[in-house]
């Protein structure tokens, strides 16, 4: 592990504008299970397409039953220290934008700016309007849901609210889409971690950064199919490791 340390100490030291690129691998430490884990949330039950969430109440009443029934989770997960070491270096100025692919809010909560998060899949810590993107508040809709049976329709426009995430067969969000883009065009260092790098479109990025000139490196506890264009590959966790490099600086 030392050397491992070592050398991703090396790439951080030398970056200027790295980018930090996450999947659910970086919160499992967080008690949060990752995709593809035995027993995992997503491993339990079919996910609602976006199609049918639009067209089908009985969907929409599923998707948030199932919502609901995380909410206890969701508000008691706390930062890991991988989250707390890419806080560090967000405030040291070595990374200049954490993409992720997660929507547990948790680079928002271990202190990286907002306008430093590119969130590609979301958030569900909120709700947001289908028609208007006005916000919705969570615990606003559950307690209209257990009067009436049903979330709420938007109180501004009408429309349908869902949680501010994104579904099977929705639309990739295009701001988030274009700010992730520029970030990795422009980065010294694309830093990969907890992801298994095969949902795309997010999984393109690392690859789009490496492209433009990038180094690659990417700490994750299984091969990812980019670990041959990736200038460091360390198979390990994420917490200890990055908190020892972070340390090493
Ligand atoms: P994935 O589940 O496909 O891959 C996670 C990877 O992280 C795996 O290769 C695993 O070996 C690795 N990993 C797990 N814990 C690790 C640790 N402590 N240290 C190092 N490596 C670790 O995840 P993905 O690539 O993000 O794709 C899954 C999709 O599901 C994403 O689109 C994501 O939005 C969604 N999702 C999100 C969350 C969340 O928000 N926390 C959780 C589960 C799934």
């Amino acid at each position: 592990m030392d050397e491992d340390v070592a050398a991703l100490a090396a790439l951080l030291r030398q970056a200027r504008r790295a980018v930090v690129f996450t999947g659910a691998g970086m919160s499992t430490e967080s008690g949060i299970p990752d995709f593809r884990s035995p027993g995992g949330i997503w491993t339990k039950m079919m996910p609602v397409q976006f199609q049918d969430y639009i067209a089908d109440p009985q969907a929409r009443r599923l998707s948030w039953q199932r919502r609901f029934e995380m909410e206890d989770t969701w508000n008691a997960v706390q930062p890991n220290a991988g989250h707390h070491a890419v806080a560090e270096l967000v405030k040291r100025g070595v990374v200049s934008h954490v993409i992720t692919q997660n929507i547990d809010n948790l680079h928002h909560a271990s202190g990286v700016p907002a306008d430093r998060v590119i969130e590609l899949h979301g958030n569900t810590s909120y709700a947001k309007c289908l028609t208007c993107e006005a916000r919705a508040e969570i615990a606003d809709i559950r307690r209209h849901f257990a009067r009436e049976g049903d979330a709420p329709d938007c109180k501004f426009c009408g429309g349908i609210l869902k949680t501010a995430t994104i579904s099977f067969g929705q639309a990739m969000p295009d701001a988030e889409m274009a700010r992730a883009e520029a970030a990795a065009l422009a980065a010294d260092l694309c830093l990969v971690m907890g992801s298994s790098l095969v949902v795309y479109p997010a999984a393109g990025f690392p690859v789009l950064a490496k492209k433009a000139g990038a180094r690659l490196a990417i700490l994750n506890r299984e091969e990812t199919p980019q670990d041959p264009y990736a200038d460091l590959v360390i198979h390990g966790e994420i917490g200890p490791i990055l908190t020892a490099a972070v340390k090493a600086l």
